[in-house]
């Protein structure tokens, strides 16, 4: 899940090109700037925290999921 400050967004819209998932997309509505910030398109996100790196303003934080988190749970096989 990503967050958005919508507030720091200059619209370069980096983040919807690069993003491998096409998960994100211009909103519907403008900031103060007077351009479209991102938004998340539901259930296409993986987390990779590309848009998180590449965006030049900070504008976007990537949140891990729970699901995730659990899903790290180290491996119980013997390897003997
Ligand atoms: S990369 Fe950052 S500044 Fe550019 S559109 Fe995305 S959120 Fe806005
Ligand atoms: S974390 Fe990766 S997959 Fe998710 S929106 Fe950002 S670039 Fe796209």
């Amino acid at each position: 899940m990503i967050e958005v400050n919508e507030e720091y967004c200059k619209g370069c819209n980096l983040c919807i090109l690069f993003c491998p998932r096409d998960a994100l997309e211009e909103s519907e509505t403008l900031n103060k700037k007077g351009v479209h910030p991102p938004v998340e398109i539901e259930d296409r996100c993986n987390g990779c925290r590309l848009c998180e790196l590449i965006c030049p303003d900070f504008a976007i934080v990537v949140e891990e999921e729970d699901k995730k988190l659990t899903e790290r749970q180290p491996s119980t096989k013997c390897c003997v």
